[in-house]
């Protein structure tokens, strides 16, 4: 049962924020928008660290080993904050064969890994056959590794490539997932959340589905009994109330799947992870930012926040330049954002931190701001570097960043049951005697670079593998 909200109450008083961290309560969208405005960042940092230790306890932070496979850069969505997307005929457009998929799993099991993430674009070529033979060939061969694979944009274009039989699409996509799911799907990742409200999505997410079916989607796999993970991608056009609102949307279906599928074996949201719009390589990058340039007034309000409504139903007409301006986060609007998203999602146990984007100082910063998980180490990923992030960490540097943070580092599985915890002397982090090959200069490697291993052997050492660029875990 959800905790009641108390609109009447000042937000900024600390009785009701005490109710918040112990979950006695919950806090409304205006709240939230309050909250956001209105309180100085390290009061806010500081109850959602709260809530954080209240949830997760005071000593233990999580990190998983897995790999980020992205097996098609085909894509017949447009996205404008993309730089990864393909036409099909176009000459660097790839699909992963079985065996390159397979060999990209081989070096995940021999680094001690547990899960793969594996995202494409929406790919009109490949039938369903192509996705349960591929899951199916995984299970085989690796029934260990837990495969966290298709968002929900993929499965909406599934149901069309594939022709699902069904009357609406909630009994479409259970056609589609179920199949997936005998053939050896075991959860289902965020990705594609971006924005939910409308005016947004429509500008940014060209040929990606609505929030409706993103979030029918996942209802769906909690259905099945299928976990899955939301996202926010904000820090672009969009108005502060539309990241609340987003969070609300959340929130509900979250609520919703507890109530309406736990007790039979459903599945739920395990976590929220929000990161910033990386704008290099991107058409929406090349919009201006607010402020800079001949004809904005700076102190006039951010186009997205005239337009953005906390219900969702802003109306692109309602500011002339709404869409043609960006506001990309700072490193305080990312805490700040992940802060709020702590307190506001009561239901959802686990927050992770963007290092990938944000940069691993940040990210450890990003420990005391309400996340609890770290995200993986991650061995490539191609969607958020081709927009010019290219952060990387192996598994040593992802532990000595959540010990330097004050925690006890600890590798997690999909299911956020740990795995093991580095709490002597044999950690990953506490066996490296030098880290001058493992300075902060590696830590940013351009695409095509490879990682430096602890013994300064690039890509030799099994603990670190060849880094093609870093992630987003999702
Ligand atoms: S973000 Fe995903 S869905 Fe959108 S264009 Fe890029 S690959 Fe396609």
């Amino acid at each position: 049962m959800a905790s009641p909200t108390h609109p009447q109450l000042n937000i900024l008083d600390s009785a009701l924020l005490r109710d918040i961290v112990t979950g006695e309560a919950r806090m409304t969208p205006k709240q939230a928008l309050t909250l956001y405005h209105d309180m100085p960042i390290q009061d806010l940092g500081r109850w959602a660290d709260a809530r954080c230790r209240f949830v997760h306890g005071e000593h233990i932070r999580t990190y998983i080993l897995d790999r980020n496979i992205n097996y098609t850069n085909v894509c017949t969505a447009k996205c404008t904050f993309c730089a990864f997307r393909r036409d099909g005929h176009e000459t660097d457009a790839y699909t992963l064969d079985y065996e390159a998929l397979l060999e990209k799993i081989a070096d995940l099991v021999n680094i001690g890994g547990t899960q793969i993430l594996m995202q494409g674009g929406m790919n009109p070529d490949l039938p369903l056959s192509w996705y349960t033979e591929l899951l199916q060939t995984i299970k085989d061969r690796y029934p260990a590794v837990h495969i966290h694979a298709f968002s929900p944009p993929e499965f909406i274009e599934f149901i069309k490539f594939f022709d699902a039989p069904g009357n609406s699409l909630r009994e479409k996509l259970k056609w589609v997932m179920m199949r997936l799911k005998e053939a050896g799907l075991d959860s289902v990742p965020g990705g594609g959340g971006e924005i939910f409200a409308d005016a947004v999505r429509r500008k940014i997410g060209l040929g990606k589905c609505d929030a409706e079916a993103w979030l029918t989607t996942m209802s769906v796999a909690h259905e099945l009994g299928m976990n899955t993970s939301a996202t926010m991608m904000f820090g672009h056009i969009e108005g502060i109330a539309d990241r609340i609102h987003h969070f609300d949307l959340v929130r509900q279906w979250q609520d919703r799947a507890i109530e309406d599928f736990a007790a039979d074996g459903g599945g739920r949201y395990k976590a929220f992870i929000s990161w910033p719009f990386q704008r290099e390589n991107t058409p929406l990058g090349r919009c201006r930012e607010w402020g800079r340039g001949e004809g904005d007034d700076f102190s006039e309000p951010f186009p997205g926040d005239v337009v953005a409504k906390l219900d969702g139903s802003g109306d692109k007409s309602d500011h002339p330049e709404f869409g043609r301006r960006v506001r990309m986060a700072s490193a305080s609007d990312y805490l700040r954002t992940q802060a709020l998203s702590r307190l506001y999602l009561d239901n959802i146990r686990s927050i992770g931190a963007s290092w990938v984007t944000m940069g691993p100082n940040i990210g450890q910063i990003a420990l005391h701001y309400g996340a609890n998980d770290m995200g993986s180490v991650m061995m490539e990923e191609n969607v958020v570097s081709a927009a010019g992030t290219t952060y990387c960490l192996n598994e040593p540097m992802l532990c000595r960043l959540i010990r330097d943070s004050g925690f006890v580092p600890a590798q997690r599985n999909n299911e956020y049951n740990l795995l093991k915890i580095h709490d002597d002397a044999d950690s990953p982090d506490l066996i490296i005697d030098d880290w001058s090959t493992l300075r902060a200069d590696h830590l940013h490697v351009e695409k095509g670079e490879e990682a430096v291993s602890p013994d300064g052997d690039p890509g030799g050492d099994p603990v670190v593998v060849t880094i093609e660029s870093a992630t987003q875990n999702t």
